[in-house]
């Protein structure tokens, strides 16, 4: 048994953090791969490490001493290793660090010195091997990552080793470092637990998993107990924040569990991903998860006979897309089409769009909609209860929302509803209420 646990910013953040996240590891010894962020913040007012070397590398260009920052680091690192009485030389990896703060420094090093730091740190903590990331997590030239590559240099440094390794980056075929994007040390994890084969990816982080809905928005929403991909997917299109997208394919791809964890709550089962789950019928709620973005644009276009013409919705959407305008959400009646596309990335070319639909279909009329927010009702057990979209729509009337637009997936994953921007949170939350809490 083998599973991959990455531990986020905020499970690094301090020596108290540090003895929760040995805790963790140390109560089950499957938990042999460690992957870690560097630093985040302690509270809400405070920095992330990440953040203080992009600042630092910054000052250098412009010519400013990097040394005030360079003490904030140094002195989080330092309060760690002194907290936890490690035996690392700190003072020694620090002064390498301060000897590297020169204009030719390479952006890409420096950033990455906090997860570096975070792993030589936990590693002498945990006596597990430090291993650091270059010597595995393989880029090629053009900044993709070579999974082969990758995942045979970390099968190669031994599979059955207790280690931790850094997040965030990893090495191009010239030997120099190179990051991932932000938040990457979630990939990392991934790649660690797909060449490993992996029973499961612990994600472990702040919150106990994927919430139903926004908790902006719905008050103490409840946690998503399973996910499948296609579902994450259709949630995180329509604005939830999970993960970082590149996380996904490599434990997807080899039909590993991905677990979102707490570490401040490690009795939480949290939020399981997978590609199916066996439960089809009766059990559980009927909706994973809602989600929803606002500002969309819908575009109506009437024209009689629509649906004998041969060939006209390729008209209308060459029309978008000769504009460069993306058509995220379409439906159609028998002699009418409502396209509904995003205000802020159309705003520069609405008009060019209208009159090449003029031109090219001839429409009887055309009506624009500006105002509207999309919101997903997710569901992968949908599909198997009659009524339940009418259920959704009959709630949505009672308390008096007018639905302007109504798209569904094929497989019934998701019914998308279009509605004014005013009644986007009061669609959430009647969503929420009648389906999760009254179930
Ligand atoms: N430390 C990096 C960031 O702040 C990567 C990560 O935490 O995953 O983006």
């Amino acid at each position: 048994m083998l599973k991959v646990a990455k531990f986020g910013g905020s499970s690094m953040a301090d020596a108290e953090q540090y003895k929760k996240v040995k805790d963790i590891i140390l109560s089950d010894p499957a938990r042999k791969v460690i992957v870690v962020s560097a630093a985040g913040k302690r509270k809400e007012d405070d920095h992330k490490i990440t953040d203080l070397l992009y600042l630092c590398y910054a000052h250098i260009q412009y010519g400013v001493d990097p040394g005030d920052i360079f003490q904030m680091i140094a002195e989080r690192y330092r309060e760690i290793c002194r907290d936890l009485s490690l035996s690392i030389d700190i003072e020694g990896e620090l002064r390498q660090l301060k000897a590297a703060l020169r204009p030719s420094v390479s952006r890409d090093w420096l950033v990455s010195r906090g997860e570096y730091f975070s792993a030589r740190l936990l590693a002498d903590y945990l006596k597990f091997d430090f291993v650091d990331s270059v010597e595995w997590v393989k880029f090629n030239l053009d900044g993709t990552i070579n999974q082969d590559k990758t995942y045979r240099a970390l099968r190669d440094l031994g599979t059955e080793r207790r280690m931790v390794t850094p997040g965030f980056y990893g090495v191009l075929p010239d030997g120099r470092i190179r990051t991932m994007s932000r938040g990457g040390s979630d990939i990392t994890g991934a790649l660690a637990a797909a060449a490993l084969d992996a029973n499961i990816y612990e994600n472990w982080t702040d919150v106990s998993g994927i919430l139903m809905a926004d908790p902006r928005i719905v008050d103490h929403p409840d946690t998503i107990r399973q996910i499948t991909y296609p579902e994450l997917r259709a949630l995180s299109y329509m604005g939830a924040q999970v993960l970082h997208e590149g996380s996904i394919a490599p434990v997807r791809e080899k039909h590993i569990p991905l677990n979102i964890r707490n570490t401040n709550d490690p009795t939480h089962p949290g939020t399981v991903i997978m590609e199916s789950f066996d439960d089809k019928q009766g059990s559980g709620k009927l909706l994973t998860g809602i989600a929803g973005r606002r500002d969309f644009t819908i575009v109506t276009i009437h024209k009689s006979g629509m649906s004998n013409a041969i060939g006209i919705l390729r008209s209308i959407m060459g029309c978008f897309a000769d504009a460069g305008v993306n058509v995220e959400h379409i439906t159609s009646g028998i002699d009418s089409v409502s396209l509904a596309i995003s205000s802020e990335e159309s705003r520069g070319s609405l008009y060019t769009v209208i009159g090449a639909l003029q031109k090219t279909v001839v429409p009887e009329a055309m009506e624009v909609t500006e105002g509207i927010s999309m919101v997903a009702a997710v569901g992968r057990k949908m599909v198997f209860v009659p009524g339940s979209s009418g259920a959704l729509f009959a709630a949505l009337g009672r308390a008096g929302v007018n639905v302007r637009m109504i798209t569904q997936e094929p497989e019934e994953l998701n019914i998308v509803v279009g509605v004014n921007n005013s009644d986007f949170e009061k669609t959430i939350q009647v969503i929420y209420e009648s389906f999760v809490k009254q179930q």
